[in-house]
């Protein structure tokens, strides 16, 4: 899989205006390139920064918009009015671009030179106005748009901007996402299901089944030799279980483990896939629920829904192209069960067995165990505790006219005890802004049991994603309260069927 910012860049858009003449504009070049300078060698920003020459007429503008739509290495646009840019040159430029919008409300100098400031300054350095007649046009508009304000010798206003970054390469990602189904959905689940042919239109994603026996010849075709290979960076990497080690009794249940990611791995790579969905329940030869191969896959950066669900592993997907480089992971998530002691309430999180090791610094053991469900043998699988520390979990909902995103802002937090007959990878965390507030609030949306747990990034870059993808997004944060998130609920679902139009 390619590392999701190899060969991506942002565009750096200046605008300006013929009257202050070529003095001037030359300046507003330069200064303008500083900028763009800047935000390329920030940290914070992982991807290359492109300044282009000042724009000054309607039609460069259109040109600029139509460029950067046609460009496939553009993920994003910024843009910045150094001097006085008048907006109705900037109509047919951002009626037609298609690519994420970021404002940028900015200027060259951090101080005002209160005892040489002249006219010629003045005129110069003039965004605290350009940038108010550029908002009002995207307002007019309708423009989706992330505004950031500050200098960008701010870490504040490089971190913004980086967030943003992640969120329009995400949703590149979600544009070049191809899903491959193993089955259909989990029988009489409701919230796994969705609008396959909305999403694309939405959210750019492919979302296709393939018969299970289609993945068990490809299982079957796996060379014993690349077993080998594999199965020796199984006892490198992890604490493999003796009796699954080389020579162990069960050694041939993680050489089967071992055979079912080398497939998935091939099967996904011919397909152009970056995403799959499993289902227990429809396995057809398949000799074990895959759990291992799996948990592997997803640190590769595959997104992964369990029972069919499409929606989960497009949103895995997204987690990790928006964390990809950082530290932290991404994976599947579910709530499973509860610590109700007042006080002390927690949300025990897993899975049947898929579960992401990127989630854990620690070495993961490598257990083989019953399943109890789906009446196949037992299957490998990787077991770990999440690594304490922020997160966020993020369901999709297909609430029928529209789709919603739903994130919970979590601090994962050590089990209270060991758990040493839970056989399977978890997460424990604490919701905010309190158990009950978290949980009811996420009751009153609709949002699912299945999720994306993210360590590496927080929720800013979910809100870029929903606002560049026009789609509801309800944060259950410190900030939330049960009668504010019970009033956002019924306003959205007037305000997303306005927004639609007839
Ligand atoms: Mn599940």
């Amino acid at each position: 899989m390619t590392e999701p910012y190899a060969g991506r860049e942002v565009w750096f858009l200046t605008g300006s205006q013929g009257l202050y003449g070529e003095e001037a504009l030359r300046q507003v070049a330069s200064q303008s390139q500083e900028i763009a300078r800047a935000l390329d060698a920030s940290g914070d920003v992982p991807v290359r920064i492109v300044w282009k020459p000042v724009l000054k007429d309607a039609g460069a503008i259109r040109r600029a918009a139509l460029d950067a739509n046609a460009d496939d290495a553009v993920i994003g646009v910024i843009a910045w009015m150094h001097t006085f840019s008048p907006a109705k040159m900037w109509i047919a430029g951002l009626d037609a671009l298609r690519t994420p919008l970021l404002h940028l409300h900015t200027q060259a100098n951090v101080e005002l030179p209160w005892s040489t400031i002249d006219m010629d300054f003045m005129n110069l350095n003039q965004a605290a106005h350009g940038d108010r007649e550029f908002g009002y046009i995207q307002t007019r508009l309708g423009v989706a748009r992330k505004t950031v304000v500050g200098h960008v010798s701010n870490p504040a206003v490089t971190a913004s901007i980086g967030t943003w970054v992640r969120a329009a390469a995400a949703w590149s990602a979600t544009h070049e996402l191809k899903l491959a189904r193993f089955g259909d959905n989990m029988r009489n689940v409701a919230v796994t299901e969705g609008d396959k042919t909305e999403a694309e239109l939405r959210f750019g994603v492919s979302v296709n089944t393939w018969g299970v026996n289609d993945l068990v010849a490809a299982v079957d075709a796996v060379a014993d030799a690349d077993i080998d290979t594999l199965v020796a960076e199984y006892e490198d990497l992890y604490d493999v279980a003796a009796e699954l080690r080389r020579g162990g009794e069960r050694h041939d249940s993680l050489r089967y483990g071992a055979r079912q990611e080398l497939a998935l791995l091939s099967f996904l790579g011919e397909l152009g896939a970056t995403a799959f969905t499993t289902n227990f329940e429809d396995l057809g030869a398949l000799r074990q629920l895959p759990g291992l191969a799996v948990q592997r896959l997803m640190s590769q950066g595959f997104g992964f829904g369990a029972e069919g669900d499409w929606k989960t592993a497009v949103l895995v997907r997204a987690a990790k192209v928006m964390g990809a480089g950082l530290p932290g992971g991404a994976s599947l998530m579910e709530d499973y069960t509860y610590n109700l002691v007042p006080g002390a309430e927690k949300i025990l999180g897993a899975h049947m067995l898929e579960v992401c090791p990127s989630l854990t610094t620690q070495k993961a053991s490598l257990e083989i165990h019953p399943l109890g469900i789906g009446g196949k043998e037992d299957p490998v699988r990787l077991v770990f505790d999440t690594d304490p520390g922020p997160g966020v979990v993020v369901a999709l909902s297909d609430m029928r006219d529209r789709f919603r995103l739903t994130a919970n802002v979590v601090d994962v937090v050590a089990p209270d005890q060991a758990l040493p007959h839970l056989p399977v990878a978890r997460a424990v965390w604490k919701p905010q802004p309190d158990f009950a507030t978290s949980a009811e609030a996420w009751l009153t949306a609709g949002a699912a049991h299945h999720t994306v747990l993210t360590t590496a990034v927080g929720v800013e870059v979910f809100e870029d994603f929903a606002d560049i993808a026009r789609t509801e997004l309800l944060v259950i944060d410190a900030d939330t309260t049960r009668r504010g998130f019970r009033n956002e609920v019924k306003w959205n679902s007037a305000y997303y069927r306005l927004a639609q139009g007839i």
